[in-house]
């Protein structure tokens, strides 16, 4: 019987679906694994409200788990919580790293949540390393990001924002 760390470990194989770099357990999107003699409970919380990408992370999850799962003669139930709020906080340093190494600003701490209204502070571009950008337009390639461009190497680049 795999026990929840063996769960949680197989948990870090699924990539996120819009970030894939990180893992949904890096991600903080894996809340919490429970397990019982005949079923395991994965809580999940979604990292933007009404992010469409919950339902096929929470498919990802059923199709890689379920079977092993079965193997075991447990049932598998994932589950979405939604208390306590996930903030871009519950990404650890080691996925913010990831991130900007993938072309992606990371967010900043939460206690600036202009981001969220209107454009963020002295982002750094990711690629250069330079404050000198600009916000392009708050929505980039999904709601989750804005869109920047770097005065220095002129590149466009994502700014995952900061909730
Ligand atoms: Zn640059």
């Amino acid at each position: 019987m795999r026990s929840a760390d063996d769960w949680l470990a197989l948990l870090q194989e699924v990539p996120d679906p819009e970030i894939p770099v990180l893992n949904i357990v890096e991600m903080g999107i894996v809340r919490n694994v429970d397990c019982q003699e005949n079923g395991v409970l994965v809580n999940i919380t979604p990292t933007y409200m009404g992010c469409p990408a919950m339902d096929a992370i929470a498919d990802d999850i059923r199709d890689k788990l379920t079977p092993l799962a079965q193997e075991e003669g447990r049932k598998l139930q994932v589950d979405l919580v939604y208390a306590p709020a996930w903030t871009t906080d519950w990404l650890s340093d080691g996925a913010k790293a990831k991130l900007e190494a993938y072309g992606i600003a990371p967010p900043g701490k939460t206690a600036d949540k202009r981001a969220l209204n209107g454009e963020a502070p002295s982002v750094r571009c990711p690629l250069c390393k330079s404050d000198r950008t600009e916000m392009v337009s708050l929505f980039g390639s999904t709601a989750c990001k804005a869109h920047y461009r770097c005065h220095d190497c002129s590149e466009p680049f994502d700014h995952f924002k900061c909730i």
